[in-house]
């Protein structure tokens, strides 16, 4: 029973110094979020000890009677999350989901047509490096000159090479899709309808952005993105895709399941049902506006900078750095020096590597749960457009950061 930081004191190190950084910093990266201590203590409980291959009620281990508790109440709870017939909460994480997922509706070496990832895709919707590119016929559709998604492509594509299963999903894209479109353009070629929400699901769940469930045939998701939960995957399909998803699952690609996560799911779905919870997400879309009419306003266009698709509806703004003298590495390394956490991003026909890029994806929904303002992200957003000017005043930036990390204490009760 002897306390981490006294076993493993390197260890204890490294987790209290990421938790003064996450403190003391502003996280923008748009796919991460801060969890409820409520979350964390149950990923951290004694579940995680536990052996549970199998659903519950049909296990292949003794002793699952209480781990049967937790992953079906996180079951039901999603399901009325967002008005499923059937969820499986097993997946390890957002990408274990989607390759549960394609596998249950297609078969190595099918077609399938998702969007390129250079353009805002997936990695697990057809690149190249990835299971689902070396192991499927890959057709990809693209955004626009405006930067939207081209449903006209995607029709032509999905009739000239019939693929059998249509992935609608993004990592980098600032606005919403049209679902019903895609489900009339995949009913046209037979094919499948697989909606990928892992960035948007928050959204979904507050009811501030369109459900994919009643156009899909089966929607994954991550639980760690707006959603806010623990880092994990789920997959939601209406009844007649159970079976095949289950045993996609397991046995097809994962063992025993992480109970202790299926638990904190189970959390963070209670929370994500709340008012506070729809408040917090209603701030993330408020801060992400704010966020894109300052990154378009004259001063930051002068600066050569500006924002992908012109605004955002979602909880994230591309911005264009193709005009800056700043590629998207050095804007990154710069708002690191001042103590906000962002990535580079390709843009669109990136002119730059993808290791330097032009652009960066910058997010709100960690400041959102962490308290932020309309008034709080007006500020930040100041204060990235300064910085991305020619010249910054970083000590002046990096206080204005701290006055407004101070403003809103994170994991307060938590030893720094
Ligand atoms: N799907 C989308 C759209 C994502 O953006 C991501 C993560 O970036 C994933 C899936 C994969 O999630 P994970 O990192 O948990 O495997």
């Amino acid at each position: 029973n002897t306390p981490l930081h006294e076993l493993d004191p390197d260890i204890a190190a490294a987790v209290d110094a990421e938790l003064h950084r996450q403190q003391s910093t502003l996280e923008m990266i748009a796919s991460e979020n801060f969890a409820p201590v409520a979350v964390m203590e149950a990923q951290g409980s004694v579940l995680t000890n536990k052996y549970a291959e199998g659903y519950p009620g049909r296990r292949y281990y003794g002793g699952c009677e209480h781990v049967d508790v937790a992953e079906q109440i996180a079951i039901d709870r999603v399901k009325e999350l967002f008005g499923a017939e059937y969820a499986n909460v097993q997946p390890h994480s957002g990408a274990s989901a989607n390759q549960a997922a394609l596998f249950a509706l297609a078969q190595p070496g099918d077609t399938i047509l998702g969007l390129d990832l250079a353009h805002g895709g997936h990695l697990t919707h057809g690149m190249r490096l990835n299971f689902s590119g070396k192991q499927f016929d890959v057709v990809a559709y693209h955004v626009d000159d405006a930067g939207l998604v081209d449903m006209a492509e995607v029709e032509r594509l999905a009739k000239e090479h019939r693929p059998k299963v249509i992935i609608a999903g993004w990592s980098a894209y600032p606005r919403q899709l049209d679902f019903a479109e895609f489900r009339r353009i995949a009913d046209e070629v037979e094919a499948y309808l697989w909606v990928d929400m892992a960035h948007f699901a928050g959204l979904v769940a507050a009811g501030l952005h369109p459900n994919p469930v009643p156009h899909a045939d089966v929607v994954t998701s991550t639980t760690h993105k707006t959603l806010g939960g623990p880092r994990g995957g789920i997959i939601l399909a209406r009844k007649d895709f159970a079976k095949k998803l289950n045993s996609s699952v397991f046995p097809g690609f994962q063992g025993g399941p992480l109970e202790h996560v299926i638990a904190a799911k189970a959390v963070s779905f209670k929370v994500a049902a709340s008012d506070e919870f729809k408040e917090r997400q209603r701030r993330t879309l408020e801060g992400a506006t704010i966020l894109a009419e300052r990154l378009t306003a004259p001063d930051a266009r002068e600066a050569g900078v500006n924002v992908l698709s012109g605004g955002t509806d979602v909880h994230l703004v591309l911005v264009d750095l193709r005009d800056s003298e700043l590629d998207g590495q050095q804007a990154e390394d710069r708002l690191h020096e001042v103590g906000i956490t962002v990535n580079r991003n390709a843009v669109p026909n990136d002119p730059r590597p993808p290791m330097v890029t032009s652009g960066l994806r910058i997010g709100t929904p960690a400041l959102a749960t962490r308290g932020f303002t309309a008034e709080d992200f007006a500020e930040v957003a100041d204060v990235i457009a300064e910085a991305l000017k020619p010249s910054y005043d970083a000590e002046a930036l990096k206080a204005r950061v701290k006055a407004l990390a101070d403003k809103h204490p994170l994991y307060p009760g938590l030893k720094k």
